[in-house]
């Protein structure tokens, strides 16, 4: 059975970025029938905030991801300590010494003889007496020893990958400060939960290396790894974290539709076409881990703002009828507020100022050069409140009196009742209009 997990540090909110790892690892779960787990890497407690872990899981949810299992990695110190002493005895986790400062000068040495800064392994030589001597002088932190075998694998995604630890500086997994760092504390957990496949973004591959030296060190079978590209914007940037805009938060707010995301989100990088997924159950069939391209994957948001729309515009009216009724369209008038809205809303949001135009009056102003046109327009409309075509019947009517047609007699009855010269279909909006008790003031 395939077990996956998403593992967000709870420092901030969703990104869009990150929600793509989750929507993969999600679908290749549920593909099969398999678990999905929620882990919360909130090891780096002054930054992690029970604030971000409920906004997460809301977003989540709001997306239409829901979990089997979940756990923070702050509940399971003890766990890491055991396996890191494991390790120390083992010969593979050792105690370090260095400030930061010191370890700075070293890598600055290094860049300066053009070597890769890679971390010497000082206090791997230290004798047991000098470091009971620096243990009272400052806090130590702690580092797994990498071996100098070649570490390869499949990657479900990339292919074949190789990459020569002798590059890379034992990484450390226990903070000065006794914060454990992912690199060791997401090995215990992927084990200990059973995690079968790791699907994470292209930035973690260097990660792998280093944690398939951690599952082999600790005799432990090793996941399957998939690493997906990133996403990039239009100009080819790496799209920054720190764009809030494009965290899930303020992407709902705006009124984007979660299925448009979603939809985006599995055709970028893919070879489909992008087209508007109604449920997660439409993607599973065409979803497809090994097809995903390695090369970025561009966001574009006009696309996202377009399959929103018409995600919007597809929705039954029983899915948008509590958005209604909270802005105050009363239940008699939903049905026909809906069928006249969804034609002329990009987002939800956008129904408010529809709905501020049904319950307009219209004002006339004698300075207007269509004054006498319009006031002569209204005084007919009084006979057709109760008519189911209110407008077609009206405007037969306006242009017999009037002799005017097509736009000198449509654009001024439309701009008096809705205040702009486009807009919605008159033959739906002026029903609800009258329903409203439309005024005419002179
Ligand atoms: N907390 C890590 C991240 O958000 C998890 C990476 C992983 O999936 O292993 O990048």
């Amino acid at each position: 059975m395939i077990i996956t997990r998403f593992a967000p540090s709870p420092t901030g909110f969703l990104h869009i970025g990150n929600l793509r790892t989750a929507i993969f690892n999600f679908l290749a779960t549920r593909k099969e029938g398999g678990e999905f787990i929620l882990r919360l890497d909130d090891t780096d407690q002054s930054r992690s905030k029970k604030e971000f872990i409920d906004q997460i899981k809301e977003d989540l949810n709001w997306i239409g991801i829901f979990w089997d299992k979940e756990f923070s990695q702050s509940n399971r110190i003890k766990r890491y300590d055991f396996i890191k002493k494991e390790l120390v005895e083992m010969g593979r986790v050792y105690e370090c010494f260095e400030t930061p400062t010191e370890l700075d000068l070293k890598r600055k040495k290094l860049l300066n003889m053009g070597r890769p800064p890679v971390y010497d392994r000082a206090s791997l030589k230290l004798s047991e007496n000098e470091k009971e001597k620096l243990r009272s002088e400052k806090p130590s932190y702690w580092r797994f020893k990498l071996n100098n075998e070649v570490v390869e694998w499949k990657d479900s995604i990339l292919g074949n990958q190789t990459i020569n630890p002798s590059s890379v500086s034992d990484p450390v997994i226990v903070k000065a400060d006794g914060q454990y760092l992912y690199t060791l504390a997401s090995v215990v957990d992927d084990i200990d939960y059973g995690v079968t496949d790791i699907i994470r973004g292209s930035d973690h591959v260097t990660n792998t290396a280093v944690q398939i030296q951690i599952f082999e060190a600790l005799s432990k079978s090793v996941p399957k790894f998939g690493h997906h590209s990133l996403l990039i914007d239009l100009d080819g940037k790496a799209l920054s974290k720190r764009d809030g805009s494009l965290n899930l938060k303020n992407l709902k707010n705006s009124g984007i539709e979660p299925m448009a995301i979603v939809s985006l989100l599995v055709s970028l990088g893919s070879a489909n076409v992008i087209e508007l997924y109604k449920d997660f159950k439409d993607i599973f069939e065409i979803f497809d881990l090994s097809s995903l391209s390695k090369a970025p994957a561009k966001l574009n948001i006009s696309s996202l703002k377009s399959l929103s729309q018409k995600a919007v515009q597809e929705l039954p009216i029983s899915e948008v009828e509590d958005y209604i009724f909270s802005i105050g369209v009363p239940k008699d008038l939903s049905r026909n507020f809906w069928d006249m809205a969804k034609e002329n809303i990009s987002t939800k949001n956008d129904m408010e100022e529809l709905w501020k135009i049904c319950k307009r009056d219209v004002q006339l102003d004698k300075t207007d050069p269509d004054y006498e046109f319009l006031q002569k327009a209204f005084s007919l409309l009084k006979d057709f409140y109760k008519e189911s075509e209110p407008w077609k019947l009206w405007t037969e009517k306006v242009k017999k009196v009037s002799k005017r047609k097509g736009k000198e007699l449509y654009l001024p009855l439309r701009y008096a009742l809705t205040g702009s010269n486009s807009g919605p279909d008159m033959n739906k909006l002026l029903p609800i209009m009258l329903l409203n008790n439309l005024q005419i003031i002179e």
